[in-house]
This record gives structure tokens, sequence and C-alpha cells, in this order.
């Protein structure tokens, strides 16, 4: 009956066919390591420079996008097909050429294949501060506006436009190329309309291996609510990406744990993040796991709803959402970084969409996700200094159990708030998580990368 309406409802909305990655998991590979190589798969790509007439370093600047794109197995655009256009606009500093938007990037982008991709590389309008800054602030923060309708104007062709934004003092050339190949790959199909900053990351370099980039191999993988959902096929995806991983569930899920960890060959440990015991179980289950207490990568994935209207809200209910979905990561964290974690580690949160626009009936889960993002935004940049890479995702309406229970016609509402017209699946969400779980994440710290198909509400 879902099925149906949901097939009705896109028809008549004109919802777009998204190109998602043939995965490593659908097609049954274990382990499968990927190359950079083949990141981009022959994508044909135009990159257009955009700057004010005396910037001299425009393209030197270009021709390092060009190289990087290159590397990753994309071709020069030709006069018959586009499937991505980069704009590198870092040279905009004066808002009068803010106007180059329109005269040189309407032809490219107007020519762009079904699923095609924009990328727009700027400077972070926050670098800019002081009275001799303004009008290069107000240009780095007018391009961020002009990708966002650009976002909304192309999602009916499953076209997605995304910002990378360099702060100050990044080093451009080792942290560009993760987003960059992120965003124009089938990876990132249900991401549009968002922004990643790249901060300074000096201490954790990238592998000199580029086939690395997106890799798991080796990395010891902590991952909270992985039996069903997102964490189930996040599970899934990382361990075919060569991860080492130790699961973690609720002990309500412990048959469905233990089962879906014995058909993933890897360590499982059964425990309520929320129980104020569990950091120190979790220091047990990583050494029983892994020999000793490194960790790599930690996934904090685990989180409820306990959905009712303010006026009905009960303390229990207020209390356990905060409790599962933000109080028990500090309590975890605080014991992973004391213990476990080290240069070049990652950290990956769990946000929401409701986190950041609001939901009726959600007051405590809004205010669990909106601390998530708050979180990681202050831990970003405390840890980043060390090499420690912490961020969150954020997702919007995704086809899980958790979404399966709202009410059918809300359900149906709900999947279609966005400019893609469509839910997203657990695939899309793991995606994101892998590529901030990986060397191709380098430079980015604090950020709150949506998975939302570019909702409607919200920043
Ligand atoms: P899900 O299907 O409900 O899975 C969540 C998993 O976390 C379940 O296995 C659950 O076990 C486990 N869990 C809950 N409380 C726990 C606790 N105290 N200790 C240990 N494990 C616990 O959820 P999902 O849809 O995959 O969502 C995964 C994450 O993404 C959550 O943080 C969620 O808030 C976030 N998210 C999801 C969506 C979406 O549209 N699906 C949108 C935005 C954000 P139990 O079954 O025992 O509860």
């Amino acid at each position: 009956m879902d099925k149906i309406i949901q097939r009705i409802v896109g028809k008549i909305a004109g919802t777009p066919s998204l190109k998602r990655r043939v995965s490593p998991v659908s097609k049954g590979l274990v382990p499968a390591f990927p190359t950079t190589s083949n990141v981009l798969d022959s994508m044909s790509t135009q990159v257009v420079s955009l700057s004010d007439t005396d910037d001299a370093d425009s393209e030197i600047r270009a021709a390092q996008v060009r190289d990087i794109i290159a590397a990753a197995g994309g071709m020069p655009a030709n006069s018959t097909k586009t499937n991505s256009v980069i704009c590198d606009a870092r040279g905009i500093r004066n808002p009068e050429n803010l106007t180059l938007l329109q005269s040189k990037l309407q032809e490219p982008i107007s020519k762009l294949s079904r699923n095609g991709r924009v990328v727009v590389i700027t400077n972070n309008p926050a670098t800019f501060v002081g009275r001799d800054a303004v009008a290069s602030a107000a240009s780095a923060a007018g391009l961020h506006g002009f990708v966002k309708s650009l976002a909304k104007e192309f999602a009916p062709k499953g076209v997605t436009a995304n910002t990378i934004a360099i702060s100050e003092g990044a080093d451009a050339c080792q942290g560009l190329a993760g987003p960059l190949n992120f965003f124009l790959s089938n990876r990132s199909s249900f991401i549009t309309g968002q922004s990643l900053k790249l901060t300074n990351n000096t201490l954790f370099r990238i592998n000199d291996r580029p086939e690395e980039m997106f890799s798991l191999r080796g990395k010891r993988v902590v991952l909270t609510g992985a039996s069903r959902g997102i964490g189930a096929y996040t599970a899934k995806l990382f361990k075919a990406e060569g991860a080492d991983l130790l699961l973690v569930d609720h002990p309500s899920m412990e048959k469905a744990l233990s089962e879906f960890a014995g058909k993933l060959m890897c360590p499982s440990l059964v425990l309520d993040v929320a129980d104020a015991n569990t950091p120190s179980a979790l220091k047990v289950g990583i050494l029983n796991s892994f020999g000793d207490h490194r960790v790599d990568v930690v996934i904090h994935n685990a989180g409820i709803t306990r959905d009712k209207s303010y006026k009905n809200m009960t303390p229990d209910l207020f209390k356990s959402v905060i409790d599962v979905n933000l109080s028990s990561i500090i309590r975890m964290d605080n014991m992973l970084f004391s213990d476990c974690l080290r240069p070049g580690s990652r950290m990956v949160y769990l946000s929401s969409i409701s986190g950041i626009a609001g939901t009726f009936g959600q007051t405590n889960y809004s205010c669990s996700k909106a601390g998530v993002m708050g979180y990681v935004s202050s831990l970003g940049a405390t840890v980043g200094d060390h090499g420690v890479g912490v961020n969150a995702v954020a997702p919007g309406f995704i086809e899980t159990e958790m979404t399966g229970k709202i009410p059918l016609v809300i359900r149906n509402v709900g999947r279609h708030m966005n400019a893609l017209l469509q839910g997203g699946y657990p695939v899309d969400v793991a995606e994101a998580l892998l590529f901030l779980s990986t060397p191709a994440a380098v430079g980015l710290n604090g950020n709150t990368l949506r998975v939302c198909g570019n909702h409607l509400l919200g920043a």
C-alpha cells in the first residue's frame, strides 16, 4: 500500500530517479577496496574558473582541480556531454563579479546531463573579518545562496549542487580532493544544497597512496545501533570497504545483533549506551575484540524517538531521548578520547534534520539532535588541533523502521518535503558516514553534513 501511494505521488510530483553507486554491498563483494581511479567512473567534467580580473592565481588553482579530477578517473567535458561542472570561485572578492555566475556558468550548467553534478569551490565567509574584508565576505556568502537555489531548480533532473568552502590557512591541495570527489560521485546522490567547510588539519596528511582515500582497509571501527536501519547498512558497507568492525547494540536486539555479526564475521557487544557503566564496558569490549584499546573510527549511530506533542510530553519520554541521543555520547567520548583515539582517528555522529528545522511532536528529539551538532562544532574546534576529525551527518527522511512507524499520510508528506521529492535510503547515509570516516575527509572538522535531498525547511 505504502509503495503504491509512494509511486503515485512520485509520478504526479515528477520525482527524479537517482543514480547511486553500484555499491560493493549490493554486488556482494566482501571485501572490495575502491581505488581513487574508479571514484568518478569516466565522468565528464567542465572546470570553470571565476575571479576578479586581477587574480593571477586562478589558472594555477584551476589546474590543481583538473589534476584531482584526472587522478579520480574523470574526463574533460566534450561538446556533446557534460556530467559535472566545477566552478572555482575563490577568486571572486568583489560582489560586482558575482554576475559572472550568470554570464559564465549558465550555459555549462544548462547542458548538464541527468543526475549531473555542480560543485562550487569558494572561500569560507567566516574567514573574512574586519573592515577591509567585508566585500570578500559578502561575495563568499552570495555564492552559498546561489548554490542553494540552483540545487532546488535542477533537482527535477536529479542534478545536485553543493559548495566546498575553504577556510583561511586550510591546505586546499591536501584537503580538496576528498570532498570534491565525494560530491561529484554517485556516493552523494541524495545530498544537495549543502556546504562543507575545509579547515586546517596539517597534523594528519593524506596517505601517499591515493587509492586509500575512500578505503577503511585495516581500520578499527566501533559502530553503535548496528543491527538494523542505517546502522546495519553502514556495517555492511564498512565491512565491504575493509573495516575491522565492533558492532554494538541494545540488549533488546541481542539475538538480531549476534546473527548479523555472525554473518559479517565480526565481534559484537550488547549494551545500553545510556547505562552509566557503558564507558567502562565499552573499553573492555574494545580490548577483547581488537587485542588492545586502539580505535580508528567511531560511529555514534544509536538513537531513539519518543514523540509526543509538548503539552503531553512526560519527564520519562524527554529524559530517555536526551540520554540516549546526546548525554551517552559525551560519556562514551570521555573514555574514548582518553584511552582509545589517536591522531588520525575519526568520529562521526548522527544528528537529524529535526535538530535543524524542528518537527511537531519532537521537542525532545530535536533538542537532542541540535545538541549533537553543537557538541560536534565545539569539539571539532578543539580536537582538530590534535589530528582527530569530528563531524556529524544529519539525515532527512530516510526509509527505515524508525520512519516506518510514522502514520501513512504524514510519512508520504515527509518523504516529499525535499527538492528531490523522495525519501533517502540507508545507503545514502552510510556513504556519507563512510566518506567522513576515511582519509578523504582529512580537512573536515566540526561540519554537519545534511543527507536530506535539500529538505525544504532549515538553514
Ligand atoms: P533504527 O532503525 O531505530 O535503529 C536504531 C538502532 O539503535 C536500533 O538497533 C536500536 O535498538 C539502537 N538503540 C536504540 N537505543 C539504544 C541504546 N540505548 N543502546 C544501544 N542501542 C540503542 O534507527 P535508524 O532510522 O536506523 O536511525 C539511526 C540513527 O539515525 C539514529 O540516531 C536516528 O536518530 C538518526 N536519524 C534517522 C533518520 C531516519 O529518517 N531514519 C533521520 C534522521 C536521523 P532498539 O531497537 O533496541 O531500540
